[in-house]
């Protein structure tokens, strides 16, 4: 696992995946990209790090890239530090699992087809 200063993200191989440039091993205290949510997911998201005691940054961005391209909104980049990264990576997935999703995920707006785009 290396560490890409320029993107602040944590990825697997030789080179940074967005940026292509050379990473160097993750170091305590380096902010890692945990996830890019839209504004109110971002909030819900940094309210139960900081429940849990993890200081974490968020970054808004417009115009943002991958399944939030097509959706007219502000993402937030969530950033936490690396040696809170893996509780946070369980924080996240706790609360955008599908099945916590799923509960209210009914907002009557929405008709058309959703495409679903996998990585
Ligand atoms: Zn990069």
């Amino acid at each position: 696992m290396l560490y890409c200063t320029r993107c602040r993200m944590l990825f697997d191989g030789n080179t940074c995946p967005e940026c292509s440039s050379l990473g160097r091993n993750p170091a305590p205290g380096d902010f890692c990209l945990l996830t890019q949510q839209p504004g109110i997911f971002a909030r819900m998201l940094l309210d139960v790090l900081e429940q849990n005691g993890i200081e974490a940054v968020s970054q808004a961005t417009q115009g943002a890239t991958g399944i939030f391209s097509n959706m007219n909104m502000e993402i937030h980049k969530i950033y936490v530090p690396l040696e809170r990264f893996k509780q946070a990576e369980e924080l996240r997935d706790e609360l955008f699992s599908p099945e916590s999703v799923a509960e209210d995920g009914d907002d009557g707006g929405t008709e058309e087809n959703e495409e679903e785009e996998e990585p």
